[in-house]
């Protein structure tokens, strides 16, 4: 593949227009950018509220078929599209999450798409772009220290101290850092008591930033944060502690959406970036709204795959920012069909149109999920140059078969070129009026319920299991008046259920509970179903040991 130019090197040879250009085919005015160097700003306040009388654009989501190891390219399809769509004339932006430093320094590739679909600066995307993350990080450290500053100075909230549910973060893989001792050394120093770090992306301020409609909800989400209990299990709330003001001051820039271009020059949303397990997975409501504002067409993604990503933004984001999407592309790639038929990953390059048919069971599960919400499907077929014809045609009889189509898609290698059918097909697609969204349940179902919804329609599972703990935690909730809050879900990304290995389209599955946790200030209640890491460590060999500054004083090992 060495014809092939990597992605840095690409990016590299962008020719990027100032980020006033980028805001002017948007027509947000120069003085409501807040540049960051000469490629970066944030979008003001004013400008936002300005622009709230605007008609709506078309909300576009880019999902994809569970993720396998072979790369699906949702976020390379995602900035694809958007080229696509203003190659043929539109007004389009797209909307993707921010970069989490940490993982950067042990193995994942950037965050900024691929090949000739992709978002720059990229370098800064995946270093430490705006600064939103520190803030966040900030923010959430504050809060840490005033719980534990309160204890010290007398305890008036009869906090115990063995039932603290606040940890602190960093914006770094360090799993020496996932358990703790703090306050150690004597009286001067508190009380000694057993803490902990996640990764800022698993934080609960993240969560909130993400779905916030502005800094005054902000606040009030953050208020309303569940910090530590007591004795008698009461909640001791953020408010509480009175640390609400100061966190939503500290956060008052990362609030205001990012704008960055594609490298064909078109505005780019690049905003938040909450877990995709334990929170909802997509950019914030702030950008994908202010975006619908500014723009004809708007296309955004959702983490992992639809089972989740999809379902979460569905479920939680466009149910909470009252956001219903008008069209639904769903990637997929001839190398995953055959992995999920079956194939090792060092076997990808060989054809097998067999393994590849094995595989679609997993595309058509997901095509028919999704039309289950009331929106239009298209499969978009990310091209790898090592797909065979036979092996495309097979994905796209397939889908023929389940009623839809599939379009192939060249983005990553010839850039909005290669993919004007698809961009075409979205706009047929989003103003036919076809979609008629609808939220999997009703706010008023019960917690309990609305976890077997998902895992029965969504998963195909014939049951949920959680032992009575679980389902007197729901009921508990539900009589604290949390029952109306939607649920997210924290399983394997890999399989439909909850068993990594378990490809395809597998029924008959159990869906185990192994924990519930309530995120009163984001307003969902996490349904954790296996192993959840929110602290990730580094590999043997980090990417870290290569990254540096080559002889031209360009970085070299990011990516
Ligand atoms: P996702 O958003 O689904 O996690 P990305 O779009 O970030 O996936 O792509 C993951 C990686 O796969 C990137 O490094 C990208 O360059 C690569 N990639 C995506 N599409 C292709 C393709 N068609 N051919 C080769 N590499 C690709
Ligand atoms: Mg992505």
């Amino acid at each position: 593949l060495s014809e092939y130019k990597t992605d840095i090197q690409i990016a590299r040879e962008a020719n990027k227009k100032s980020i006033q250009e980028i805001g002017a085919k948007l027509d947000i005015p120069s003085e409501h950018l807040l540049p960051y160097g000469h490629d970066k700003a944030k979008i003001s306040a004013e400008f936002i509220n300005s622009v709230q009388g605007n008609e709506k654009g078309k909300l576009i989501l880019v999902t994809a078929i569970n993720p396998t190891p072979a790369g699906e390219g949702k976020t390379t399809t995602t900035v694809g599209l958007g080229d696509g769509l203003n190659r043929i004339g539109k007004k389009a932006a797209i909307c993707i999450r921010e970069a989490s430093l940490g993982p950067n320094f042990g193995m994942k590739g950037g965050a900024a798409g691929g090949g000739y679909a992709q978002v720059v600066p990229m370098e800064d995307m995946n270093l430490h772009f705006t600064g939103d993350f520190h803030a966040i990080t900030s923010a959430h450290n504050l809060l840490s220290a005033m719980i534990d500053n309160h204890i010290y100075w007398g305890n008036e909230l009869d906090i115990d101290i063995r039932r603290i549910a606040w940890k602190r973060v960093v914006d770094m893989n360090d799993r020496a850092l996932r358990q703790i001792t703090a306050s150690l050394g004597g009286v001067a120093n508190g009380f000694p008591r057993e803490a902990g770090f996640d990764i800022t992306v698993a934080s609960e301020v993240m969560a909130i930033l993400c779905l916030a409609k502005d800094i005054k909800d902000l606040e009030t989400r953050l208020g309303d944060m569940i910090v530590a209990y007591r004795r008698d299990k009461t909640p001791v709330f953020c408010r509480d502690l009175k640390a609400d003001g100061a966190m939503a001051v500290l956060l008052k820039d990362a609030i205001q959406p990012n704008l960055v271009q594609t490298l064909e020059n078109n505005p780019a949303f690049v905003h938040g970036g909450p877990f995709a397990n334990i929170a909802h997975g997509c950019n914030s409501v702030v950008a994908t709204t202010t975006a619908l504002k500014v723009a004809d067409y708007v296309v955004t993604e959702a983490g992992f795959g639809a089972d989740l990503g999809a379902e979460k933004f569905m479920n939680i984001k466009c149910r909470k920012a009252g956001l219903a999407p008008d069209a639904v592309v769903l990637v997929a790639t001839v190398r995953a069909m055959k992995m999920n038929g079956g194939v090792a990953k060092a076997d990808l390059g060989e054809e097998n149109v067999d393994a590849v048919n094995n595989g679609c069971a997993n595309l058509g599960r997901h095509i028919s999920n999704l039309k289950s919400f009331g929106v239009p499907v298209v499969v978009a077929i990310n091209h790898f140059v090592t797909d065979t014809e036979a092996e495309v045609q097979a994905v796209k009889d397939y889908v023929a078969k389940q009623g839809s189509e599939a379009v192939l898609c060249k983005h990553w290698a010839h850039g909005s070129a290669g993919v004007e059918d698809l961009a075409h097909k979205v706009v047929q697609m989003a103003d036919s009026g076809m979609a008629n969204f609808a939220p999997l349940y009703p706010d008023e179902m019960s917690l309990f319920e609305k976890i077997e919804t998902i895992a029965k329609r969504i998963y195909h599972a014939d049951e949920v299991l959680a032992d009575k703990t679980v389902r007197e935690q729901l009921r508990s909730w539900e009589a604290q008046g949390y029952g109306h809050l939607p649920v997210c879900m924290a399983k394997t990304q890999y399989s439909f259920s909850t068993d990594p290995n378990l490809r395809g389209a597998p029924t008959g599955h159990s869906v185990p509970i192994r924990e519930v946790r309530l995120s009163a200030g984001a307003g969902f209640i996490v349904v954790v179903c296996g192993q959840i890491m929110t602290m990730p460590g580094l590999p043997r060999s980090p990417s870290a040991e290569v990254i540096r500054f080559n002889h031209d004083g360009v970085i070299e090992g990011l990516f």
